[in-house]
């Protein structure tokens, strides 16, 4: 199996469960996630203050259902977990069609979907229903059913730390909020999972990757709130969403517009020869914003495809797993690897000798560059703007940035150099 294909798997495991901010669903997509990495399930009680915030009641829902006179179910839970409002006070009841209408949600633009709807905050139900069902129900008396509790209890997160070098850290983060929604944001979790397990081949790790595996929002800002000190070690971090469609990739920059996370991604998206944007940050989209917020101002950005809210299939039933593909995914972990070793690699070096060029053709540094006369000629450009640059404060990323060149040519440059101890 490709990696692929082994991702778009666990898509497909994950995609039934009932996930929401809270409840036995993330424990259970957790529990999937530890058979392929050592995550740890963390629980923060209901009514813990979170900054301005305060964790909610536990949600959990075992089944829910709207029958007609007949006695059929005509809205179905069993059949999808997107027909209930997520967070749903439980309800049962007969009433008539015009009583139930206030509570039935639609897309008349899109009439064969289930829309995705939420109420965390404010007590109430609803059900979300393909709209050409709707238009078909008679007047009548319903049976109107939603078996759900809402009681004290916890907010689940899953966090894996893979410790590296030093203690500075890189911050990976996925929602995990969201119940049948492949691209929002199975894939990102997936990506994650499986970023993680490459990592871990990797034995030359300076950072420690921390993998947050968090209800959307809440789930970052009680992160945060019980982290604040742990904050100063996060060198870099990317939240991970929407990465599984067939849209272009995108990278959204950190608030800081310039950190070495911006520089790194930036680099690998030029790298990869995808086509790709790269968006400037703005305060909405996913939890970018609690650690984008500006008494924190973390140098994380964001990876996705098409940006959040601009496709169609956004927060419907058609947001399948058919909607995100094995090649999509895959691209995204090459290129979250990509990203990473440009990280790894951006060293601060210096000049030994920057006093004038030191004599590259005593040393063998011509030879070394190679036969072929265009790759030696790129090479030895490289190699002076390394040897230029590195005065003790330019990183091997902004040595390509400002040469123009790319990272992996200058860290080649680098590498010769740094085996001819010209460069320490
Ligand atoms: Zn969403």
């Amino acid at each position: 199996m490709t990696t692929g294909n082994a991702m778009h798997e666990l898509v497909r495991q994950l995609y039934p469960i009932t996930r929401s901010i809270t409840g036995n669903g993330v424990r259970e997509t957790l529990q999937h996630i530890a058979e392929h990495i050592p995550v740890e399930l963390h629980e923060v009680a209901t009514g813990t203050n979170v900054f301005d915030w305060t964790v909610p009641k536990e949600w959990n829902i075992a089944d829910a259902y709207i029958k007609n006179e007949q006695g059929e179910r005509i809205v179905d839970f069993k059949k999808s977990n997107l027909h209930v409002v997520s967070y749903s006070v439980p309800v049962k009841q007969m009433m008539s069609l015009s009583e139930l209408r206030p509570h039935l949600f639609s897309l008349p633009e899109y009439p064969d979907r289930i829309p995705y709807r939420t109420s965390y905050y404010s007590e109430s139900w609803g059900f979300c229903l393909r709209h050409e069902d709707l238009v078909k129900l008679p007047e009548g008396t319903y049976e109107v059913c939603i078996d759900s509790k809402l009681s004290d209890g916890s907010l689940t997160y899953g966090e894996y730390v893979l410790q590296g070098e030093t203690e500075e850290e890189i911050l990976i983060s996925s929602h995990i909020c969201h119940p049948s929604l492949a691209n929002d944001n199975l894939s990102g979790i997936v990506l994650a999972t499986f970023l993680a397990k490459a990592l871990q081949l990797n034995p030359h790790r300076k950072y420690t990757y921390r993998f947050l595996f968090i209800p959307g929002t809440i789930g970052s800002i009680a992160w945060l709130a019980t982290h604040q000190e742990h904050v100063k070690k996060i060198m870099g971090g990317l939240v991970l969403t929407g990465v599984g469609d067939s849209g272009l990739l995108h990278y959204k920059k950190s608030r800081m517009g310039n950190s070495r996370m911006d520089a790194a991604a930036t680099a690998a998206l030029q790298e990869s020869g995808l086509p790709h944007g790269v968006l400037d940050f703005s305060p909405f989209g996913y939890d970018e914003r609690q650690y984008c917020s500006p008494g924190f101002n973390l140098p994380v950005g964001s990876l996705m495809r098409t940006p959040h809210g601009t496709y169609a299939e956004y927060h419907t039933s058609a947001d399948n797993i058919d909607f995100v593909s094995p090649k999509s995914l895959e691209e995204g972990l090459a290129l979250c690897q990509r990203i990473f070793a440009i990280f790894e690699g951006d060293v601060v070096y210096r000049n030994q000798f920057p006093f004038c060029e030191p004599q590259l053709g005593k040393r063998g540094l011509y030879e070394a560059m190679g036969q072929v006369p265009d790759e030696a000629r790129q090479l030895q450009l490289a190699m002076l703007w390394v040897l230029n640059l590195s005065d003790g404060e330019h990183s091997l990323l902004s040595i390509a940035q400002r040469s123009g060149m790319e990272f992996s040519l200058i860290r080649k440059a680098a590498n010769l150099l740094v085996e001819h101890a010209i460069i320490l």
